[in-house]
């Protein structure tokens, strides 16, 4: 007799095993399916975030801050050291061990939930079944009331430069990297290409980015983009806009790139070459022909607003349906999803998704870009607060970058907030939670934040909306 569950989701990553621990949290039974496959053969969940994205990516970010702060900021507060050595085998180390917790922690997590983790290949049929295939290559097919798709997605290959796992990496290999490269090349100023190539850049070695549209970061309002665009070239990252990537020749002294830009055809050599212009669904293999799950021309299952497809008791969430790329929203569509299930009311709020790129200084917005607002045809209003004017951001030495808010002449509510500054990516939240309220400039304005905090910029910020700022002078 075939087993039977409540729940099966197939993708262990944040958006399917934050879904199976709520569904289980609402007494359903529940099985999680994951092949995620290490590059030792080791099975992990946690899926591309845990593994080979977010997190890896953050702990490398960090300590890569700390060696460039203890090299060049350190002396600025009085602070003398003799040299400072890079161990990058203990710097891979230590980013492999939080790896290895997060995502041994994910077990542990099930075990608590009495969610059955399953590890193999999980593939939906006709008729709400799924058939399993372990790792050790037995195929059984269990029966599901719901299922929910979580397949994530992979890395983009480029025909003209195919990724080999030596020299032309994707960003996996780029976080794995065990002598720094005397030059890298990245192809893609996207959120990876910007934060592996700062990674890189900082432990030393000569980064160029190649990045095919004339415009730099396209998605983030564009005084905050220009004024990112000045950081990074003063942080000798060598970023090349309308730089369209021709090919790639991996050869004995490095690879060879050609690429044309508004000049004519150009060439770079460098030592290694990381591709990151994007990443596509993982949809494939995940659901039978005859299952009935219709997928868009890129490969994206279709879904409506809360995450069902077509076809009855499965839903589709994360990377590998509409939206962006994010874990927090592949997690909080895999809570909607596991709630909806339990016949509960959800949502997900997508005008308030947040946006950070971890570079320094940090990149943070949620809502419409000033661009945006004004394509809308509402008319707005804007304030902004200089990190220069910050006493904390001072005190830390980290005065880059501002608060920039726009919103509503009308009703005054908050229709985008944009931080370039220290600890931006932790700062957005409270615009996060301001905007999922509906809230008003005034209501920022009116609410108290600690002194000296980096949180008082976005107060100032709200209060110059007005030309009311207090440690600024107004426009
Ligand atoms: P995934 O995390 O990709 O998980 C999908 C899982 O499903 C995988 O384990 C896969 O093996 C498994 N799977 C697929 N098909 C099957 C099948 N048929 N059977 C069984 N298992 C299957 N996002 C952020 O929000 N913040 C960040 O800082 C951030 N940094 C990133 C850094 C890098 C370098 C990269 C590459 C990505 C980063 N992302 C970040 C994006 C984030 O990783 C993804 O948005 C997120 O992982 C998507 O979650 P998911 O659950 O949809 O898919
Ligand atoms: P991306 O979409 O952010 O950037 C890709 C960049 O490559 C774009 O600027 C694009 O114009 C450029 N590009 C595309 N084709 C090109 C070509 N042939 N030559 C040169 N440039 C080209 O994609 P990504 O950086 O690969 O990241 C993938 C996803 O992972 C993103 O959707 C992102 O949301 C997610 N991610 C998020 C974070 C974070 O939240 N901090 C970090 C890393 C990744």
């Amino acid at each position: 007799m075939s087993r039977t569950f409540d729940v099966v989701v197939i993708g262990g990553g944040p958006g399917g095993y934050i879904a199976a621990i709520r569904a289980s949290q609402h007494g359903l039974t529940v099985a999680c399916i994951d092949e995620w496959k290490n590059r030792d053969d080791s099975h992990a969940f946690g899926g591309t975030c845990l593994n080979a994205g977010c997190i890896p990516s953050k702990a490398l970010l960090e300590s890569s801050e700390l060696f460039h702060k203890a090299q060049h900021e350190f002396s600025a507060h009085g602070i003398s050291t003799s040299e400072i050595k890079l161990d990058l085998a203990r710097m891979q180390d230590r980013k492999a061990g939080i790896v290895k917790q997060l995502t041994g922690g994910i077990g542990a997590l099930f075990k608590a939930n009495k969610v059955e983790g399953l590890v193999g290949h999980g593939r939906l049929l006709a008729g709400r079944k799924v058939e399993f295939t372990s790792a050790d290559g037995k195929v059984e097919v269990i029966e599901a009331k719901n299922i929910i798709l979580a397949g994530g997605s992979t890395p983009i290959e480029l025909k003209v430069a195919p990724f080999n796992g030596t020299t032309i990496l994707d960003s996996w290999g780029a976080l794995d990297i065990a002598e720094v490269p005397g030059t890298l090349g990245v192809v893609g100023a996207g959120v990876i290409g910007l934060e592996l190539g700062s990674v890189w850049n900082r432990l030393g070695a000569k980064v160029t980015v190649l990045e095919a549209m004339d415009e730099f970061l396209f998605m983030a309002d564009k005084e905050l983009a220009k004024a990112a665009q000045r950081q990074f070239k003063k942080q000798k990252l060598d970023i090349k806009l309308g730089a369209k990537v021709t090919a790639a020749k991996a050869g004995k002294k490095g690879v060879t790139v050609s690429y044309e830009d508004k000049s004519g055809a150009q060439e770079l050599v460098v030592d290694r070459l990381v591709v990151a212009v994007g990443r596509k669904p993982n949809s494939q293999g995940l659901f039978g022909d005859d299952a009935g799950i219709q997928v868009d021309q890129r490969g994206f299952i279709i879904v409506d607003d809360e995450c069902r497809t077509g076809v009855a008791g499965v839903y589709a969430i994360g990377d590998c349906v509409r939206g962006p790329m994010l874990a927090h929203k592949a997690s909080e569509e895999g809570v909607m999803a596991a709630d909806l299930i339990a016949g509960e009311i959800a949502e997900v709020n997508y005008k308030v998704i947040p946006s950070v790129i971890y570079t320094s200084p940090e990149i943070a917005w949620v809502g419409q870009t000033e661009e945006q607002v004004k394509a809308s045809g509402k008319t707005y209003k804007t304030g902004s607060f200089p990190f220069a004017a910050s006493g904390r951001a001072k005190a830390m030495e980290q005065t880059a970058g501002m608060v920039k808010i726009i919103s509503s002449s009308e009703d005054d509510e908050v229709l985008g907030v944009h931080i370039m500054g220290p600890m931006a990516g932790e700062l957005i939240s409270e615009a996060v939670l301001a905007m999922e309220f509906t809230a008003s400039t005034e209501d920022i304005q009116r609410t108290i934040h600690a002194h000296p905090s980096l949180a008082e910029a976005i107060h100032e910020a709200a209060l110059s909306v007005d030309n009311k700022a207090l440690n600024a002078l107004n426009k």
